[in-house]
């Protein structure tokens, strides 16, 4: 599999372009004519920087506005394409991309195009140049790869191919099936994107909104396996314009598009298993079994709050381990670590971000296959050091420089608990609340970097996004969506915040990058684990009193129970014959803070219509600008 990525697609010079995704580990790139308007050299420059980064340019592109014209405009794009040969030359490419005339002048008729494509052929092939076509959604007459290969088909020039993109063929809804009947020689190159499903004009979207493949909604990887029918092996480009990847990290951009690239072919390679692919093999997507554990960095003072908190929340401290300054803290099946230690990550970590929640276990079925795949998609192995007899247990870094363990019960990680830590006594344990099991855990980053997260996490494990939401916070929007294993064990809900000013801002500016910023636990009794946790001295988060008076009407409640939600601050949400019940602890810190749900009768959701209540209630509580950390 070779991979390609248009040097359009991510921000920076181009030397900082090349050395991303060089980096990256991709074979080469598309150059477009703008990059010379931001490079100060020949095309020979560009080309020399090209493969010094080690790198090859699979493509030139664009040549607009060239088939079926009248005279004298045939002449002239004609003497146009000659001097863009003449670039190409001089760059060290020999292919050129010809996308579908948008002229109001051009003329139509398909057996004209394949006249001026022969003809075009032949000027390339006196250069040993190749043209690819490619049909774009909002072509003049040729909208459509069937069209686009018929043309190339009656062109007959061995030196005139077609070109695929998957964002064309996807966003007019063409049958992709089509594509198993072209001759997999006669496709030049395949470009691939991915877009979200929202309605705009399909040439706005494709300018401003393309993203990688999987981090959209297209129906990209069967899009693939027709392109693999056909026998094509040749470079996979990435040709992607999305404003916030234009002005994002080149490295987080580059890593992501090889990683949605080895995760398609994957995909694609597991379809398709009898058509031979030169597609690395790795083991599949891992089913996520939950949250086995999360583990917060404190230092011993705030660690001794947040150990008064877990208290009130009905957790009691089980056990230690054996040679590090870490307790663990258990209810029903969480289980909560808290890591004193003075150095390793978790100290670093403490150093960077303050009290935080900076690792969390994923359960999976082979510890060993999920960090084999993962690796295989380009995450970056974790490794510290351990005590004799103490296990290693398989990590890696998260987008945010997070740590994501991975846990099993097939090997020594299921005894993690009875191997590295002692238990300590039970006596002067605090009222269990009847919190099970962690809901979910959200995580809260940048706008821009959110596709990188959700794309992370899809590539390796086994979860489906649910639709992107807008959350309104009185300062700005945050736009969340949640990834979840089919069963809803795994959870993982991801708000990108657009300024710094809304609380998921304010919590990625204070406590210097993303990260955790809440835990929520299930209970299957909401009063119940409401008065326990009142019982043992936790103060929920006061929703005002006109939030009940809404939803005893929005939802016809029952008088009796909107009281009761009152007095115990209890938010309220309904789809279909599904409720959820949430409640909140105030902020801990810079803006983290715990959640207790109880879903009934299958509610998927998180209570996304009262996200903004939840919100201005907590800015309430955060502490005012200046005041010291408590
Ligand atoms: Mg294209
Ligand atoms: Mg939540």
């Amino acid at each position: 599999m070779k991979t390609s990525i248009a040097t359009v697609s991510i921000s920076g010079t181009l030397q900082e372009k090349l050395a991303a995704i060089s980096a990256a580990g991709f074979d080469g790139v598309e150059i477009f004519e703008n990059d010379f308007l931001t490079f100060d050299g020949s095309p020979r420059e560009v080309g020399r920087l090209v493969r010094e980064a080690g790198l090859e340019i699979t493509l030139f592109q664009p040549f607009r506005d060239f088939e079926g014209m009248p005279e004298p405009q045939r002449t002239r794009t004609f003497d146009r394409a000659e001097r863009k040969f003449d670039i190409m030359q001089e760059l060290g490419t020999d292919l050129m991309l010809v996308c579908s005339n948008v002229s109001p002048l051009s003329l139509g008729g398909i057996d004209r195009a394949a006249d001026d494509f022969r003809e075009l052929g032949e000027r390339a092939a006196r250069r040993a140049l190749r043209v690819g076509y490619e049909a774009l959604a909002w072509g003049r007459h040729i909208s459509d790869h069937r069209d686009a290969w018929e043309i190339v088909r009656r062109a007959d020039h061995p030196n005139i191919g077609l070109i695929l993109d998957s964002f064309h063929t996807l966003t007019r809804g063409i049958d992709v099936n089509s594509i198993r009947a072209i001759p997999g020689d006669r496709i030049f190159i395949v470009q691939l994107a991915d877009a979200p499903k929202i309605d705009m004009d399909v040439l706005y979207l494709s300018r401003h909104f393309r993203n990688m493949p999987g981090e959209g909604d297209l129906p990209v990887v069967d899009f693939m396996r027709a392109v693999a029918a056909t026998g094509y092996d040749g470079p996979l480009s990435l040709e992607i314009f999305n404003d916030q990847f234009r002005g994002g990290s080149p490295g987080l951009i580059s890593v992501d598009g090889k990683r949605s690239l080895v995760y398609l072919m994957d995909e694609v390679r597991r379809r398709e298993p009898q058509i031979a692919m030169s597609v690395p093999a790795m083991p599949a997507r891992s089913r996520a079994g939950g949250v086995a554990f999360v583990e917060f960095s404190a230092n011993a003072a705030e660690a001794r709050d947040l150990a008064a908190l877990f208290r009130t929340l009905g957790f009691r401290a089980s056990a230690r381990h054996v040679s590090k300054d870490v307790t663990l803290f258990s209810q029903g099946d969480i289980r909560i670590v808290l890591n004193t230690e003075r150095e390793g990550l978790a100290h670093s970590s403490f150093l960077v971000h303050g009290t935080s929640a900076y690792a969390m276990a994923l359960r999976v079925d082979d510890a060993g296959a999920a960090f084999e795949r993962a690796k295989a998609l380009g995450a970056e192995p974790f490794e510290q050091e351990v005590g004799p007899g103490e296990l290693v247990i398989p990590a890696i870094r998260g987008v945010g420089g997070g740590l994501v363990y991975l846990i099993d019960d097939r090997t020594e990680l299921g005894r993690l608990w009875e191997i590295d830590f002692m238990p300590l006594p039970a006596a002067d344990a605090p009222q269990d609340a009847g919190l099970t099991r962690i809901d979910h855990v959200a995580q809260t980053m940048q706008g821009d970097e959110m596709l990188s997260w959700l794309l992370f996490y899809a590539a390796i494990f086994e979860v489906s996004k649910t639709p992107l939401l807008d959350i309104a916070d009185p300062a700005g929007l945050v736009r969340s969506q949640a990834l979840e294993s089919p069963d809803g064990a795994l959870r993982i809900t991801f708000n990108g915040a657009e300024n710094h000013k809304t609380l998921a801002g304010h919590f990625i500016a204070e406590s210097f990058g993303s990260g955790i910023q809440h835990l929520a636990f299930a209970t299957d009794d909401i009063f119940a684990t409401a008065a326990a946790l009142r019982a043992n001295g936790f103060a929920a988060l006061q929703i005002p009193r006109n939030y009940y008076d809404d939803i005893e009407a929005r939802f016809g409640l029952d008088p009796e129970l909107a009281d009761r939600l009152r007095e115990e601050n209890i938010l309220y949400d309904r789809e279909g014959d599904g409720e959820y019940f949430q409640f909140y602890s105030p902020n801990y810190g810079e803006g983290f803070f715990f959640e207790v749900v109880e879903r009934r009768n299958g509610y998927r959701g998180f209570g996304a219509p009262n996200a903004p209540f939840r919100i201005a209630a907590l800015k309430r509580h955060l502490r005012p600008k200046g005041m010291p950390r408590k």
